[in-house]
């Protein structure tokens, strides 16, 4: 559905991804594919439009959570080799094969589903073999006393009729944060995942098409952890420290409109539960922003947003529809004028970091009732609502 309206909106800068794909891209280099993660769309940015820029581009893979946001990008128009990272049901098997769609397998029991059904329906299902070398979530276990049954269990993965393994991989837990603990944390993820990777070649006889682990934090830090291809999703989206080293931009900034102004005199309670009392007579806007449209309540009072005249105060609790700003000193500011809750002015770093989060958070929050409007070129090339109808 199209929006007609400017109540509050996420501009999505194309430009500014693409700009983020090419610098990641002259980072890595020729000889390094490149995948783009655009699961949870595209960390709220929309995924088939990111993912099309990136297809246009020439990125090598895609990755997403589950089998829906894998056919989404299938009835689109994405036509590039898209991995599914996380759990898809065995009954599903015949949908990935029609689809052309990778899936991760992550243990044993999942192997052996998953050659059953591909067997089931005479076709062969695509798998990258996931590692766990230390983030503890998904993939076969090889650390310490588990390394000759991990490998073992991988090979047997791999030698299952109606699988093809094209690729492996594994994930850092802590790449991205500092301090030497963090740093021997990841190298030792990745040399165990590079011993794993001899030991089955070893025993399999054949290499692994595409080998890959890093995520924007071993993009940023740890060039040795590239391998045959890259895995960045924060990056490509241009947030985080890292971002601002390497000079990517933020692809998204959210704005909204000032719909009301009052003055109100000193001791005026603002909002529910009057925790914001004015101490001064004090020129308030209502802007139509609230934890319903995506915005943390547990920011109220405590964050600022960014005006044309410079950083507004947001005052009391913030409403599910909207929340309250100070204008005071803002004069120029009026009925109708745009405020930038988080983008190119108000960096999303320090919105996050306030709300003792990371940006990945705050752009997934972002809900459907904020229509994205895509800008390419600098003009804007198509508004999206994602409410139904
Ligand atoms: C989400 C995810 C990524 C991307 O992480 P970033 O920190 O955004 O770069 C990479 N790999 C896996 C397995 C993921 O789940």
């Amino acid at each position: 559905m199209d929006s007609t309206l400017k109540r509050t909106w996420a501009e999505i800068d194309l430009d500014a991804l693409a700009h983020n794909y090419k610098t990641l891209r002259d980072r890595i280099g020729a000889n390094v594919k490149f995948l783009g993660v655009v699961k949870a769309d595209a960390y709220g940015h929309g995924s088939v439009q990111v993912s099309r820029l990136l297809q246009e581009l020439g990125a090598d893979y895609l990755a997403v959570s589950s089998i829906d946001e894998a056919i989404e990008l299938r009835l689109n128009d994405i036509t590039m080799p898209i991995l599914i990272l996380g759990h898809t049901p065995k009954e599903q098997v015949s949908r990935l094969i029609e689809y052309n769609i990778t899936q991760a397998v992550t243990c044993k029991a999942k192997a052996l589903e998953y050659s059953e059904e591909a067997v089931k329906c005479g076709g062969t299902l695509k798998i990258h073999i996931k590692v766990d070398t230390g983030m503890s979530r998904l993939g076969y276990l090889c650390d310490g006393d588990y390394f000759d049954t991990g490998v073992e269990g991988i090979c047997e993965g791999c030698s299952l009729p109606g699988l093809y393994a094209e690729g492996i991989f594994t994930h850092f837990a802590v790449s991205d944060e500092p301090g030497d603990a963090c740093k021997a944390y990841t190298e030792h993820q990745f040399q165990l995942f590079t011993d794993v990777i001899k030991s089955v070649e070893e025993k399999l006889g054949r290499r692994f098409a595409i080998r890959h682990c890093a995520n924007t934090g071993a993009v940023a830090r740890y060039p040795e952890t590239w391998l045959d291809m890259v895995r960045p999703g924060l990056l490509l989206y241009g947030y985080g420290e890292f971002a601002d080293e390497l000079g990517l931009q933020p692809v998204m900034s959210l704005k909204t409109t000032v719909s009301t102004i009052k003055t109100y005199p000193t001791g005026t309670a603002i909002s529910y539960g009057g925790i914001y009392v004015t101490d001064k007579t004090t020129r308030m806007g209502v802007i139509p922003y609230g934890y319903a449209d995506g915005f943390f309540r547990a920011l109220s009072n405590r964050c600022t947003l960014m005006s044309d005249e410079g950083p507004v105060p947001q005052r009391g609790k913030i409403c599910m529809d909207m929340c309250m700003i100070d204008l005071t000193d803002k004069m120029q500011i009026d009925v109708g004028s745009e405020i930038e809750i988080f983008g190119k002015k108000n960096s999303i770093n320090v919105m996050a970091a306030l709300a003792n989060t990371i940006p990945y958070e705050l752009t997934c929050a972002v809900s459907k009732r904020v229509p994205r409007f895509y800008y390419r070129n600098g003009k804007m090339i198509e508004k999206e609502l994602l409410l139904r109808g």
